[in-house]
C-alpha cells in the first residue's frame, strides 16, 4: 500500500525509547523526515543513531524537549517549522491508587499525559489548516477503555484523551485533519520491563514476560514495532476516512466491545 507520506514531515514525541522510538523507526523506514523529542539529549542521540543506521535514512532528528513544559512544546514546533504528522507519546505516569497520590502528582499527570496533548495540537493545526493536510495520533493506553489495576493517574487522564480527540475530530475533519487515539496492550518496552521489576517476584523477568504472554489470546506480549504498524497507517494518506476512534493493539487481551 502507498501510504503517500514520501518527504513529510513527522513529529514523534517521547521517542528516545520504547513504542516512541519503533514509530520513528516506521516512519523513517518511509523516507519521511523524522524529529524525535524526550527530555535526555544522550538518549535522543544514541536512538537518532540507532534510526538512521536500521533504516538507511538521515532525515532524522533530534529535539530535546520535555513535554510538561509548555515552553519547551513551542520552542520545538517553532523550531520544526510544518508538521505534516504528529504522533503524540509520553512517559507514562506512576502506578498507585488515590490515597498514594497528592496534589503535585495530579498536576505532574495532568501535564504529561493531557496539556501535553492540548498544546502540541494547538501548535500544529494552524500549518496543517493552511496547507490542508494533517494527522495527529495519540499513543494512550487500554486505560482509555477499561480501567487498569492500580493505575489511577492513567484511568483518569487516557480517557479524557479521548473525550477531547473526539472533539476535535469534530472541528478539524474539514480542513482534513484527522485524529485518532492508539492504545497499546502489553508491549515489550523498559517500561513494561521496570514495571515488573518493582513488583516482588521469585521469578525472573523473562519468565515473567512469557507468563504475561499466555494471558493474551495471541499467546504472547507484544513487540514496539507490531504497535507501530497501526500508528503509521492512521497517521498516513493512506488514512483518509478515520477520524476520532480509538484502537486497542492487544493481540485480543481485552474484551470490552
Ligand atoms: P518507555 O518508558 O519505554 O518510553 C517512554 C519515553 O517517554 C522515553 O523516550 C522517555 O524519555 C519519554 N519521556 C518520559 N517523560 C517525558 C517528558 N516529560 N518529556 C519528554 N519525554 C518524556 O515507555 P513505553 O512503554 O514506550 O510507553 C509509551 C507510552 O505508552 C507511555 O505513556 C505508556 O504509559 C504507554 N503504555 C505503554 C504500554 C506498554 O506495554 N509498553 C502499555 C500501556 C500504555
Amino acid at each position: 500500500m502507498d501510504l503517500g507520506i514520501k518527504g513529510k514531515k513527522v513529529l514523534v514525541t517521547a521517542a528516545s525509547k520504547g513504542l516512541g522510538k519503533a514509530c520513528a523507526k516506521a516512519y523513517a523506514n518511509e523516507s519521511t523526515q523524522v524529529y524525535i523529542a524526550s527530555r535526555n539529549k544522550q538518549q535522543l542521540e544514541q536512538a537518532k543513531k540507532e534510526i538512521i543506521k536500521e533504516t538507511g535514512n538521515h532525515q532524522v532528528s533530534s529535539i530535546v524537549c520535555d513535554l510538561t513544559k509548555a515552553e519547551d512544546i513551542k520552542e520545538m514546533i517553532t523550531r520544526i517549522g510544518t508538521i505534516d504528522i504528529l504522533i503524540n507519546n509520553a512517559g507514562g505516569p506512576p502506578a498507585g491508587k488515590f490515597d498514594d497520590f497528592a496534589d503535585e502528582d495530579w498536576q505532574h499527570a495532568f501535564e504529561l499525559l493531557l496539556m501535553n496533548i492540548i498544546r502540541t495540537v494547538r501548535a500544529v493545526t494552524p500549518g496543517m489548516k493552511e496547507q490542508q493536510f494533517g494527522r495527529i495520533v495519540n499513543i494512550t493506553s487500554s486505560s482509555m477503555k477499561q480501567a487498569l489495576d492500580g493505575l489511577l493517574l492513567s484511568n483518569t487522564f487516557r480517557p479524557a484523551i479521548v473525550g477531547l480527540s473526539k472533539s476535535l475530530s469534530q472541528e478539524l475533519a474539514s480542513d482534513n485533519i484527522l485524529i485518532n487515539s492508539v492504545g497499546p496492550g502489553t508491549m515489550e518496552t523498559d517500561r513494561i520491563r521496570d514495571i515488573f521489576k518493582q513488583q516482588a517476584s521469585t521469578e525472573s523477568i523473562e519468565e515473567r514476560l512469557l507468563k504475561a504472554g499466555e494471558q493474551v489470546p495471541i499467546g504472547r506480549i507484544g513487540q514496539p514495532d507490531e504497535f507501530a504498524k497501526a500508528i503509521l497507517f492512521l497517521g498516513s494518506k493512506a488514512n483518509t476516512y478515520i477520524t476520532g476512534q480509538t484502537l486497542i493493539v492487544d493481540g485480543g487481551a481485552m474484551k470490552t466491545l
